[in-house]
């Protein structure tokens, strides 16, 4: 199965570039790190006194939250609950589970955890991804909805058959993890991305504001639809070409819709979400996608400036959001949503 781990070290590469040049004694320090985790390649950059120790620890938080996340695993936590053992959620589970279902009946059911049976029956989870037939899908649907997913708030079990996966809302959380990790060791800013989604806070140490790349869907190696310069926020963007594999000249994505079992075709090839909340953001790019523009857009003007949007549709029209005007730039020309 493809996997663009190449765009996100070139999108990784593009913040990290300008802040190479750290040979003035009164320069903060810096410390950058780099890591393979939750199936991406991921890059952390900090400045401040103990940046070292910052960055350290958050790779650290990301192991954790990947042993603890990970649905490939049987002991993780994710993997127990999947296998029907009555679970009492750690804190971290509690807080993805509690934010699903949050994200799950913001988005009309859009962004759903319990589609993990239809994600094992496509094969994402493996080597060999094929099509399904079109009864085993219809079969596996009636598996899901978070609404059937009973808990307490403490413990959780699932119905045979059934299956939890916070790989749309995970790399949101992890990032907002590592923000408080950066801040607790007083560093002045910092910067990261995992796997593309990328979240900052503070400023460079020129009092300069972090410029965040947007990938060109058709092109995600090498090219840019739009640069965002910004900063306290997290910018997730979820796509098409991030992870699929073709047959019959085909190409099928990793993004379920819900509605129909098959990977989603809602006109768009990428959705980036912007927020100060990146599990919000990251639930809600893989929603979005789903749901196509114009419901996207109609999310956006009734969510009260949560979030705003830069949306790629599949003939490569850029619509952004009004709150983005004075931070978005492009080559291309693009559009600005009404209201
Ligand atoms: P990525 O994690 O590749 O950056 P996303 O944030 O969009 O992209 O998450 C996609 C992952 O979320 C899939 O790999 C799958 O695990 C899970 N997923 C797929 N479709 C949905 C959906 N409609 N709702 C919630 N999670 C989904
Ligand atoms: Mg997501």
């Amino acid at each position: 199965m493809k996997k663009s781990r190449l765009a996100a070290a070139l999108m990784s590469a593009l913040f990290l570039l300008p802040i190479a040049s750290g040979c003035n004694e009164n320069a903060e320090k810096h410390s950058t790190r780099e890591l393979f985790a939750m199936d991406t390649v991921m890059s952390l950059s900090a400045y401040g006194e103990r940046c070292e120790e910052a960055t350290l620890a958050a790779e650290e938080e990301i192991k954790r939250l990947d042993a603890l996340l990970s649905t490939g695993s049987s002991d993780s936590e994710t993997g127990r609950i999947n296998s029907g053992e009555t679970v009492t959620m750690s804190d971290d589970t509690a807080s993805l589970f509690s934010r699903s279902v949050e994200i799950y009946e913001m988005t009309g059911g859009a962004y759903d955890m319990s589609l993990y049976p239809l994600t094992v029956l496509w094969g994402f989870c493996g080597d060999n991804p094929a099509v399904p037939d079109e009864e085993s899908i219809k079969k596996t649907m009636l598996l899901c909805g978070s609404d059937k997913i009973k808990s307490d708030g403490s413990t959780l079990t699932l119905s045979e058959g059934q299956g939890i996966d916070f790989g749309g809302i995970a790399k949101g959380y992890t990032s907002s993890r590592i923000m408080e990790i950066f801040k607790s060791f007083g560093c002045s800013g910092g910067i990261v991305s995992l796997g593309g989604n990328v979240q900052c806070f503070g400023t460079k140490p020129d009092g300069s504001l972090w410029r965040c790349g947007i990938a060109d869907p058709s092109s995600p190696d090498d090219g840019m639809a739009g640069l965002l310069t910004l900063t306290d926020r997290s910018v997730i963007t979820s796509g098409g070409y991030q992870r699929y594999f073709e047959e019959g000249n085909v190409r099928y994505h990793h993004i379920i819709d819900p509605s129909t079992g098959h990977p989603a075709n809602s006109g768009l090839s990428s959705v980036t979400v912007i927020s100060g909340d990146a599990a919000l953001a990251d639930g809600l790019s893989t929603a979005c996608f789903v749901m196509g523009k114009e419901k996207s857009l109609a999310l956006r003007r009734a969510s009260d400036d949560k979030f705003e949007l830069v949306l790629i549709s599949d003939d490569g029209e850029i619509t952004i959001t009004k709150g983005l005007k004075d931070c978005f730039s492009s080559d291309r020309e693009y559009s600005v949503a009404e209201g």
